[in-house]
């Protein structure tokens, strides 16, 4: 067996040898070299790779460079139609293969689909107070939270105006959730995934079952601008790992309807100064819609009326019984706020409650 083995390489090597090359040069080594010195080993070894292909024979080189170029391309045409198909799913729902299931399904799969002319993203101090003016200048105010503002981390707030002595801050939240429910917002636990024009309206997909057409939209979802992504026209920067909307002095962006208030427009880290952007921005959204309005003021009775005053929209005046039977309403609410300490800690940085 080993004599035939070497029998019939000695025949294939003399055959390579005597092949010309496809050029038609004679490679043939010369005598000194099928002697076997070293060098002329190599040009031997040369020739044998370089001898043309019978038919059915793998050259394995270029097999696996094909290979490879075609694994890069086909790589390169996935990512670029991933990208497209995710820029699309951003602009319009169609894209969504969620969407079509929803249109196959039955009802109570479907997503719901709410309007309302205000819709605030974040239920933080930015967010709640915009939702109270809004609310209060009787525009549909919807509030959607994904979780926890970044205030449930502070231990005790003690820089809040009104709190001589400071108050617990998850006290504090839900009792501005109270707020903006009390003055007419409807306040929803919901991701908002993505944001698209659509006509005149904006619509806000949501990982719940919602997607809300919204005239105004108000994000204050400190740290997440991840949902805006399709809306290009809006400018952000980056600072740190953190992601800034920029927007002018009155919370409006470069793109018709869609606002943005507290910390994700970069105003200073403190919970006061995010509430008082909101109010801000959601006055810029009052005056930016048809409602009529002024000032968010309740005067006393007389206060615009005895000087031959109409009351100016927004406005209101009332009589001293009003005003008591109001004022004895807020201490019923604000002592049973007060009666006990709040149940709750606050929330560690993620960080150190994986350590
Ligand atoms: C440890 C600590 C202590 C602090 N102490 C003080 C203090 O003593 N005094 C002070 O003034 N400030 C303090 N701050 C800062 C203060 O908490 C913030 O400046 C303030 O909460 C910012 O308000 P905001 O409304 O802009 O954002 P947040 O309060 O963070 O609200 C953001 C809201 O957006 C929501 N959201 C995010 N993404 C999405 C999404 N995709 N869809 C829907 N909702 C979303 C969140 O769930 C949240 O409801 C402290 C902060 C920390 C971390």
């Amino acid at each position: 067996m080993a004599a035939q083995d070497e029998t019939e390489e000695d025949e294939w090597r003399f055959s390579i040898e005597d092949l010309p090359d496809s050029d038609g040069v004679d490679e043939t080594p010369t005598e000194q070299a099928t002697a076997g010195d070293s060098e002329n080993s190599n040009v031997a070894g040369t020739l044998e790779r370089r001898q043309p292909l019978e038919p059915g024979d793998i050259d394995l080189e270029n097999a696996l460079f094909v290979v490879l170029g075609a694994s890069i391309v086909v790589g390169l045409l996935v990512g670029a139609v991933l990208g497209f198909w995710k820029r699309c799913r951003r602009i319009t729902p169609l894209f969504d293969p969620a969407h079509w299931y929803s249109d196959m399904s039955d009802s109570t799969t479907e997503q719901s689909v709410a309007e309302s002319d205000v819709c605030i993203v974040g239920a933080g101090p930015a967010g709640l107070t915009a939702g109270v003016f809004t609310a209060r200048a009787d525009l549909d105010t919807v509030v959607l939270s994904a979780g926890e503002s970044i205030l449930r981390r502070n231990a005790h707030l003690e820089n809040f105006p009104g709190f001589p002595a400071g108050v617990n801050a998850r006290q504090l939240l839900e009792m501005m959730e109270d707020q903006a429910d009390r003055n007419g917002c409807e306040r929803r636990d919901a991701r908002v995934d993505s944001v698209s024009r659509d006509g005149e309206s904006l619509t806000v997909r949501t990982t719940a079952d919602t997607t809300i057409e919204t005239e105004s939209l108000i994000c204050t979802s400190w740290a997440d601008t991840g949902y805006l992504d399709g809306i290009d026209a809006l400018e952000m920067h980056d600072r740190g790992n953190k992601t800034y909307i920029e927007t002018e002095d009155n919370g409006s962006t470069p793109v018709d309807g869609l606002y943005a208030a507290g910390r994700i427009t970069g105003s200073p880290h403190q919970a006061v100064v995010a509430a008082g952007d909101g109010a801000r921005v959601g006055l810029t959204v009052i005056q930016d819609s048809d409602v009529p309005f002024y000032h968010d003021w309740v005067a006393p009775e007389g206060y615009f009326t005895d000087r031959g005053r109409e009351i100016p929209p927004g406005c209101e005046e009332i009589d001293d019984k009003e005003r008591r039977q109001r004022e004895h309403k807020a201490q019923e609410v604000m002592q049973s706020y007060f009666s006990d300490s709040h149940p709750e800690e606050p929330t560690q940085h993620p960080s150190v409650v994986d350590n």
